[in-house]
């Protein structure tokens, strides 16, 4: 197991538009809604010619909220990901352990707690 990329806690927050995760070596990471949106890497949102070769970086996190964001269910996918079921019926967004961990705007000094 790579505790770098091993999720032991993940919660919602709705009211402070925000997604938390905590790792198993102990990291805490805090992911606002809009930029965890933003960062949808599903063909939809990630695979417009726009968007093609343009890499997600924690900055994405600074985005300022357009709306409320509203997440109904997460799915974890074996150890590898999770699937983010968002209020507004989009749900194609297999989010990879190791990319959330990779775009943690905490470990990347973009938020501080
Ligand atoms: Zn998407």
């Amino acid at each position: 197991m790579e505790k770098r990329t091993y999720a032991t806690n993940i919660s919602v927050s709705t009211e402070k538009q925000i997604l938390t995760i905590l790792w198993a070596d102990s990291h805490k990471s805090i992911y606002p809604l809009e930029g965890l949106r933003r960062a949808c890497p599903c063909v939809e949102c990630a695979g417009g010619h726009a968007n093609m070769g343009k890499k997600v970086t924690a900055d994405i996190f600074t985005s300022p909220h357009t709306e409320t964001w509203t997440i109904t269910r997460l799915e974890e996918l074996g150890n590898y990901a999770m699937q983010v079921f968002w209020g507004d019926g989009h749900d194609t967004g297999i989010y990879r352990w190791e990319y959330l961990r990779d775009i943690c705007p905490i470990e990347n000094g973009v938020l501080s707690l």
